[in-house]
């Protein structure tokens, strides 16, 4: 695999030449998956072409970014059996696409716009920006690439990937350019008063119960520089919560004083765990998370084990305390030196 970018030049010419195209957001979609879906598939449609936004099976919309739902969105429409291109938006990597990956191979041309550390060029066409906030902040460059102007619906799109992927701009990976193409957004008329009372103004009370069940079970370990929890199913079926409003939830771990690695698992099923990871300031997790076939930023990660919760902490617990344990013997080896 050649692990080289595309311009956005050449994508954005093939992208003018395709009639019909399909969107792949990542399985699980979050607000940069969605939102960078929504951006593109309105601009497209725009543009004249058919398009559609593929969820993974039958994934529904997250109830957070359903209202970001438009006339330009459509979701699993039939456009064509041999689309003349395919895009995955966000993913970095092959698993992502989970079951679609057929339906996106069948793409006469497959393309792959995205900015995780992990990526590794699936496509024919990949562009990877690692430096990107976000992948949305990409999709705004290649809309400007095609010569389309950037209307009120993509820029929320755009607006939602990126407000979402730097926790609300505070993230490191929130640089001058992420200020500026914000800037540029607020030029395309984003309600931002709408978009935050949806994004961070709307949790349901179910969610907040959840969170204190989760906070009621977290284990320190390594000092307190680490923190493991569960979202557990009995715990979903307590509160009533669904477990895709565990958003948000690990980084509320990782906010504890001392804490330098914070771990989360969501009980999928009694042998199915999926994993998140986030560091604070000088870990990386994708290393942690990609012994497990998974993948991510430095800072935000995450993979799925097939095994039972109690197997998965005890897998975690360990892998975090070697890693913590390497890092420090690391920094004190510098430091002698
Ligand atoms: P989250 O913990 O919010 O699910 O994911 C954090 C980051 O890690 C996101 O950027 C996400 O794309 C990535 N990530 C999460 N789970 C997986 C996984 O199973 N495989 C890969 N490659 N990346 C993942
Ligand atoms: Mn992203």
């Amino acid at each position: 695999m050649m692990m080289k970018n595309s311009t956005l030049d050449d994508i954005a010419y093939k992208l003018r030449e395709a009639k019909t195209v399909l969107i792949y957001p990542h399985v699980l979609m979050d607000g940069d998956a969605f939102g960078s879906s929504v951006a593109l598939c309105c601009g497209l449609k725009k543009s004249g072409k058919k398009v559609t936004i593929i969820p993974e099976g039958d994934e529904g919309v997250p109830s957070y970014l359903a209202f970001l739902q438009n006339q330009c969105i459509s979701i699993r429409e039939i456009v064509s059996d041999e689309p003349d291109v395919c895009i995955a938006v966000d993913s970095s990597d092959t698993s992502r696409l989970e079951g679609r990956l057929d339906r996106f191979k069948s793409g006469k041309i497959t393309i792959n716009i995205d900015h995780h550390i992990t990526n590794n060029f699936f496509a024919d066409m990949n562009y990877v920006d690692t430096e990107a906030s976000s992948t949305g902040e990409i999709i705004f460059r290649l809309l400007k690439a095609m010569d389309i102007e950037i209307d009120k619906d993509m820029a929320e799109g755009i607006y939602v990937a990126i407000s979402t992927d730097t926790g609300g701009f505070q993230y490191t990976n929130t640089t001058k350019n992420t200020h500026l193409v914000v800037s540029e957004l607020f030029d395309s008329g984003i309600d931002l008063e709408r978009i935050s009372a949806e994004l961070y103004e709307n949790t349901p009370y179910e969610k907040l119960k959840l969170i204190g069940e989760i906070l009621d079970n977290v284990e320190d370990f390594c000092d307190g520089q680490a923190v493991i929890a569960a979202a557990t199913l009995k715990m979903m079926e307590n509160t009533g919560a669904l477990m895709d409003q565990t958003e948000g939830i690990i980084e509320l771990l990782r906010s504890i004083s001392g804490v330098e690695i914070a771990c989360l698992l969501k009980e999928v099923s009694d042998s199915q765990i999926k994993v998140s990871l986030r560091a604070k300031t000088y870990g990386d997790v994708s290393k942690i998370a990609a012994q497990y076939k998974g993948g991510g930023h430095k800072k935000a990660a995450g993979c799925t084990v097939y095994q039972g919760l109690e197997e998965v902490r005890k897998l975690m617990k360990k892998d975090i305390a070697t890693y913590l344990q390497t890092v420090t013997n690391n920094i004190n080896e510098q430091e002698t030196r």
